[in-house]
């Protein structure tokens, strides 16, 4: 018998997918999570994904644990594959059995899938000696069909798999399988967890960062980076293009009303991103605004902001409170990055009084003075890229 780590993907979801395309994109990322970290083999069985990893039980710990962050992932089990011989899987059913035991867990039951009809046994049948076995090797345990502590599951397939302990997977789809988008990644907590939300609707993710040297220092440039390092898990490895924009900062805020600064920045910002997404193959930006959550998110001002662009703007926290977002940031475990005190561009060049409700006329209007294109194509010139 083996170990391995038994995946399951939603299949219901699936059905209007193609599928083969999708479980193509699926293996791709669970290997980009596995490579350069794990020695593995994987393949594929009926509905199934395996990994067995080179490595002892903490390896497949960290493993499972890297698996449950990819996308179209419902769950990941800690399993054991036996030839498709009775004894060896009550062998297997015995030992998942004793380890469920030692955490305390004292009732159990048998829950047997027979897709292979070839075995001896019905799953009834299987299940009540399966349980019985169980029974005479470890003896504080007892049956327990409707509220057991733990579920001992048998799979029978070509081989038999033989597990209890699963661990819950982000669901979703696998990233890739939308095409591609651009997220705005500040520092902040809020873009992080757009990200997150776009990548698990299957959206392969370009990242864009503005950065205000001297204005905004080096730590808060490694914020993004560290960042873009626990996204990338999950986005399967992400781009992150840092713009300078300190010289677009300085133009704008000598040659423009100081209450329409934070809009006109965040109008290039959204233009500059664009021309990204385009270059990219990207058809969509996406942001971490929200409707009414700060003074500046008004539906005047996110208005204007789309103006700038044509593409589709994402918003996937529009409808979500602050502690909403946080509770996700603290899941995906960006939150503590996000919450070091480097700021970002904006609040050292924020007015007094920003306005809260521009007219796109006079924010039009105050643009003349500068000339925004070139602004963008400037900003265009001068970026980072960084693989993460
Ligand atoms: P976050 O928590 O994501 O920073 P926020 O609540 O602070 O968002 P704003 O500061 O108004 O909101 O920014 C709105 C959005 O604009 C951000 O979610 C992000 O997508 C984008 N953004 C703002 N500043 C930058 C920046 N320096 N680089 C890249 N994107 C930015
Ligand atoms: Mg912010």
């Amino acid at each position: 018998m083996e170990r391995l780590l038994l995946i399951k993907y939603g299949e219901i979801m699936l059905k209007g997918l193609n599928r083969p395309v999708f479980e193509k994109q699926l293996e791709r990322n669970i290997k980009r999570v596995l490579d350069g970290t794990f020695g593995y083999e994987i393949f594929k069985e009926h509905g199934r994904i395996f990994v067995a990893i080179n490595g002892d039980a903490s390896d497949y710990e960290r493993a499972a644990d890297r698996i449950s962050r990819v996308f179209g992932i419902v769950t990941v089990a800690f399993a054991y594959r036996t030839i498709p011989d009775s004894s060896e899987a009550i062998e297997a059913a015995i030992k998942v059995a004793a380890e469920e035991n030692k955490k305390g867990k004292t009732t159990f039951k048998v829950e047997t899938r027979r897709p292979n009809k070839n075995f001896h046994y019905k799953s009834m049948e299987f299940n009540a000696l399966v349980g019985e076995k169980i029974l005479e090797a470890i003896e504080d345990l007892s049956v327990d069909v409707h509220n057991p502590d733990f579920t001992v599951y048998i799979e029978i397939r070509k081989n038999i798999y033989v597990y209890s302990r699963t661990l819950k997977a982000g669901g979703g789809i696998p990233v890739g399988s939308s095409g591609r988008g651009v997220v705005l990644l500040s520092g902040g907590i809020d873009s992080p967890v757009a990200a997150y939300m776009m990548a698990k609707r299957g959206l392969k993710l370009e990242a864009v960062y503005f950065h205000s040297h001297p204005y905004t220092t080096e730590l808060a440039k490694e914020k993004v980076i560290d960042l873009a390092k626990i996204l990338s898990i999950y986005c399967g490895g992400i781009r992150l293009h840092i713009v300078n924009f300190t010289e677009a900062q300085m133009t704008i805020y000598e040659k423009c009303p100081h209450e329409q600064l934070t809009i006109i920045m965040r109008r290039v910002m959204m233009r500059v991103a664009e021309e990204i997404a385009l270059k990219n193959d990207a058809g969509a930006l996406v942001t971490g605004e929200s409707l009414a959550q700060v003074a500046s998110q008004t539906l005047e001002s996110l208005h204007v902001t789309n103006s700038a662009v044509n593409l589709p703007v994402f918003r996937p926290l529009v409808g979500m409170d602050k502690y909403e977002a946080i509770e996700i940031a603290k899941k995906i475990e960006t939150y503590e990055i996000s919450i070091r005190p480097y700021e970002d561009c904006c609040t050292i060049f924020v007015a007094k009084h920003p306005e809260t409700k521009p007219r796109l006329e006079r924010i039009l209007e105050s643009e003349k003075n500068i000339d925004f294109e070139g602004i963008v194509k400037k900003c265009l010139e001068d970026i980072e890229i960084i693989l993460v």
